[in-house]
């Protein structure tokens, strides 16, 4: 009897993990958990649900894009997530790597400048029972100032430098990863705040698409 695309998608889900994520160094165990339990192929466009599983990035609406599976599990490992944290994310896209990080965390606020990639993502995460998010359409460059500080803070849009505002919403001890550089020249950036100030470690090369705004690029 063929599998139904549950299965098949379950088992991809399944390889994605075991050969993208953990063979690739991806050590939480949260974080491999909750990649392993959340349906990527919901958060993708109707005709490349087949591709959900691909070891790369996809286009989306409003020519954005949902990042690579690896690229999502490494930056939510380098927050460090636990229960009990806040989490500002800041280009919420398809909602795939927010329902991520509403796995691990307490509570994530999450900021997208397309109206319409917003209220995808929030339909998708309802389906999936997901309620500790709060949504918000506006320049995320700028944060959520009302619920600073928060531990960790996520951009998945490259900025041309670490968004000041970011920075200062950051709690002391807590951690903000950011894509820096232009299109074709992103170097992941982790940024931990201390007591004595905020020391920057360049984790890896990467490729997102632009962070608009304010404390982002101006087209
Ligand atoms: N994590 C998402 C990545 C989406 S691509 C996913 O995997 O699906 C980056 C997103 O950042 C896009 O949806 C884009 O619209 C959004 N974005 C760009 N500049 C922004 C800004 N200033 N504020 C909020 N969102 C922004």
């Amino acid at each position: 009897m063929p599998a139904s695309s549950e299965e098949r998608n379950r088992s991809e889900r399944e390889r994605m993990v075991a050969e993208q994520l953990a063979q690739r160094g991806i050590r939480s165990e949260a974080v491999l958990a909750a990649m392993r339990r959340i349906p990527r192929e919901l958060f993708l466009p109707a005709g490349s649900r087949g591709r959900a599983y691909a070891d790369g990035a996809q286009p989306i609406d409003c020519g954005q894009t949902i990042s690579q599976p690896y690229m999502v599990g490494r930056m939510t490992e380098l927050l460090e997530p636990r229960p009990e944290l806040s989490v500002l994310e800041i280009g919420t896209g398809s909602g795939y790597q927010t329902a991520i990080l509403a796995c691990v965390a307490k509570h994530v606020y999450t900021v997208e400048w397309h109206l319409k990639l917003m209220n995808q993502a929030s339909r998708r995460l309802e389906k999936l029972r997901l309620k500790n998010v709060s949504y918000r359409c506006g320049d995320g460059s700028l944060g959520w100032p009302e619920r600073a500080p928060y531990e960790a803070i996520i951009v998945t849009a490259g900025a041309p430098d670490v968004p000041e505002p970011l920075c200062e919403q950051l709690a002391v001890g807590g951690r903000l990863v950011v894509p820096v550089g232009p299109t074709g020249d992103q170097t992941l950036v982790l940024v931990r705040k201390t007591e004595e100030g905020a020391q920057q470690i360049e984790v890896l090369k990467c490729r997102f698409v632009k962070l608009l705004g304010a404390a982002g690029w101006r087209e």
